[in-house]
């Protein structure tokens, strides 16, 4: 493995071209923070789950990465800065490469991550999250994007499959505390899952989840992709709705935005990848 290339974004963010043995190339993004360098891994060629408005989900998918690759992304990553924080929301899904994931997922621990400082992320597939619960002790997001099936089955086409109810029953058995809350990922799209009833439902949905912190995510717009991000007022709007509910909520900082290492911005033009 080698990192074939690499783009500094304007406020600090660098992400990595990484060529694997086969040819074929992921991304992996390394994100600072005051206190915390965090690293985002991929964990599959591509992505099976083809949701709407990710440029990942464009290209399809290709093949599982090796526990040996995604560590190897992180290693590195690790060569240029000293990482305190894994999440696994770079290209493809997880869950989808549950074996590899979990094997490195527990490769990390013994790298002096602390079950607290893992985070595996998904769009959604319940008998997998109730497995990793049993599996491992890292934390858990879920990527939610819209606050009911009919509109969710058109943004995350594994919804049609999993529905919510089976999703958000498989996370309330996920071991969540206050310390380690169900991470709910929020991508807000202009028109689309942004409005003040969406909040109020997206509210309504989550009561049943003991402990919860919302990420919301102003979409990045994606070449292709005719999804826009919404107004700030719009987002503090809908943020303001879930605070007003009791949830602790953020609107993630979109970090590297110009060298496209923002969430749902993981993408290598086609031409570069050799599927
Ligand atoms: S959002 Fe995640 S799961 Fe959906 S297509 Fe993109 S990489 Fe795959």
């Amino acid at each position: 493995m080698n990192i074939a290339d690499q783009i500094t974004a304007a406020d600090g963010t660098e992400k990595f071209l990484i060529g694997l043995a086969d040819g074929k190339k992921v991304e992996s993004v390394l994100i600072k923070h005051k206190r915390t360098v965090c690293a985002c891994v991929s964990s599959q060629v591509g992505c099976a789950m083809k949701c709407s408005f990710c440029a990942t989900g464009l290209m399809g998918f290709s093949r599982n990465l090796t526990s040996e690759e995604i560590i190897g992304q992180f290693e590195l990553m690790g060569g240029i800065k000293r990482i305190t924080n894994v999440v696994f929301m770079g290209m493809g899904e997880p869950l989808h490469n549950y074996e590899n994931v979990v094997a490195a997922v527990n490769e990390l621990r013994t790298k002096g991550l602390s079950w607290q400082k893992i985070t595996v992320s998904t769009v959604g597939i319940p008998d997998k999250i109730r497995q990793l619960g049993k599996d491992t002790q890292c934390q858990l997001a879920f990527s939610l994007h819209a606050p009911n099936d009919e509109l969710r089955n058109k943004l995350v086409p594994l919804n049609n499959r999993y529905p919510l109810v089976e999703i958000l029953a498989a996370c309330k058995a996920f071991p969540l505390s206050r310390k380690g809350p169900l991470m709910i990922e929020y991508v807000l799209l202009a028109g689309v899952n942004d409005s003040f009833e969406h909040a109020k439902e997206m509210a309504q949905l989550l009561r049943q989840i003991p402990f919860v912190l919302i990420n919301l995510i102003p979409c990045n717009p994606v070449a292709g992709l005719s999804f826009q991000r919404p107004s700030p007022e719009t987002a503090l709007a809908f943020k303001n709705v879930l605070i007003a509910a009791g949830y602790k909520t953020i609107i993630r900082t979109t970090k590297g935005q110009d060298s496209d290492a923002a969430c749902g911005m993981l993408s290598i033009k086609k031409q570069e990848i050799n599927v």
